[in-house]
């Protein structure tokens, strides 16, 4: 079964328990566009490459599509389509006036030099100009792409436009109207995510375990503000291993650390023991936090996961299969579409910003920001009571609420 596929199952669940009128799921179903691009670069050696990249608009029903781009050597149709619908989801289930869409280029980012990698940026904005905007398509970072990355793409976008328009993107350097509190959006919002579920459970905060699983931008913050808020890291991993350590790990000191070692990896790191990702993912701990991608959890390991709760910063970390495992097994599952959903609400904080022109201090950011994922914990733990389902099909039923109703005042059904 595809991405996309296995990404309707939770959906159709939700649509199921709530009742949603037919017509209204049928339009939900499909994503509104999908493009292919392919974007020739002249290469450092004189050859010229063409690379292919997409950007899917699965919504904008709730106003004008939102998502990232990632950069990946397995980024294809299917998962664009799907990071794109989680995206619609995971802006309704956090209230922003937003649809979703996604985009990325099948690209190894390792292997190009930083001028192939901006002439790589700037042909794919060329490319999808026609169909981005800030009140049609507005891009922001995912996987390998960053705010030096945005900032390529917005020099390119306002060079096509002949205009400055800050708005069209998010995650932005500060110097050109990127907002505080940006680059730790995502793992401040999966913290939060965590401490109120923890709640749920009577754990207390302080002193809890977690184990999390990458430490690129929203694994790396997430361990560290966990640690902040004073939970007791205990594992963490990245693409070449995992380490251990009973006794805690500090992320600040292990992020240092990773700058500077060879290989830029965690593995190593003074005090810890080496562990296999397999490892990892069956340690006894209060929390597990998937931060690295898209099926981690699988019907193969889920039996073994001895969390009590997963709060999910990765998009579709968990399959559905073990999903139902771990729902047999009282693991309490914090879904992407809520957990992760720190990024794109401070992503929108940034455009009402720029459109504003006139800047918030990042108190202000992170006070709305916890405030609004607060507010979502509560609404999706609620409807899951309410109807008797897992945290994930409520949150289903949280997003398609606010959609329908949307579709419904459109005339769309
Ligand atoms: N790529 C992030 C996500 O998957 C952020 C998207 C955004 O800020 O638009 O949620």
């Amino acid at each position: 079964m595809g991405l996309f596929e296995q990404s309707q199952i939770p959906l159709n669940a939700a649509i199921k328990a709530m009742k949603l009128d037919p017509n209204a799921a049928a339009i939900i179903e499909q994503p509104e566009r999908t493009l292919e691009v392919h974007i020739p670069v002249r290469m450092d050696d004189g050859t010229t490459q063409v690379f292919t990249g997409y950007r899917c608009q699965h919504s904008t029903v709730m106003g004008p599509a939102k998502g990232g781009v990632r950069y990946h050597q397995n980024v294809n149709m299917d998962e664009v389509k799907t990071l794109a619908f989680w995206m619609t989801c995971k802006c309704a289930v956090a209230g922003l006036p937003y649809g979703g869409g996604k985009g990325g280029v099948i690209v190894d980012v390792t292997k190009l030099s930083e001028r192939e990698l901006e002439a790589l940026t700037r042909g794919y904005i060329d490319k999808i100009a026609p169909f981005i905007g800030e009140k049609l398509d507005i891009p922001a970072p995912d996987m390998n792409t960053n705010a030096k990355i945005m900032g390529w793409m917005m020099d390119e976008f306002s060079k096509i436009k002949g205009r400055f328009e800050p708005g069209f993107i998010t995650g932005k350097d500060l110097s050109m109207g990127g907002s505080l509190g940006r680059t730790a959006a995502t793992g401040r919002g999966v913290v939060t995510a965590a401490i109120e579920a923890l709640k749920v459970r009577k754990i207390k905060a302080k002193g809890a375990t977690c184990v999390v699983q990458g430490f690129g931008n929203v694994g790396s913050w997430t361990a560290k503000l966990a640690h902040d808020a004073g939970l007791k890291v205990i594992a963490i991993s990245d693409v070449f291993g995992a380490i251990y350590s009973e006794k805690g790990i500090n992320p600040y000191k292990l992020s240092e650390y990773v700058a500077t070692s060879p290989q830029h990896s965690v593995k190593g790191f003074k005090g810890t023991k080496e562990i296999t990702n397999a490892d990892l993912l069956a340690i006894q701990a209060d929390v597990l936090f998937p931060c690295a991608m898209e099926g981690q959890i699988t019907k193969a390991n889920a039996a073994g996961v001895k969390a009590s709760i997963i709060c999910e910063g990765a998009n579709g970390p968990t399959t559905p299969d073990a999903d139902e495992i771990l729902k047999e097994h009282d693991v309490l599952v914090v879904p992407d579409i809520l957990a992760n959903g720190g990024g794109v609400t401070v992503s929108y904080f940034e455009w009402v910003q720029n459109l504003y022109r006139y800047f918030w201090t990042e108190e202000e950011v992170i006070e709305k920001q916890t405030d609004m994922m607060v507010k979502a914990f509560k609404e999706v733990y609620e409807l899951s009571q309410e109807y008797k389902v897992t945290m994930r099909v409520a949150a289903y039923i949280s997003a398609l609420k606010r959609i329908a109703v949307a579709m419904k005042f459109r005339g769309m059904y």
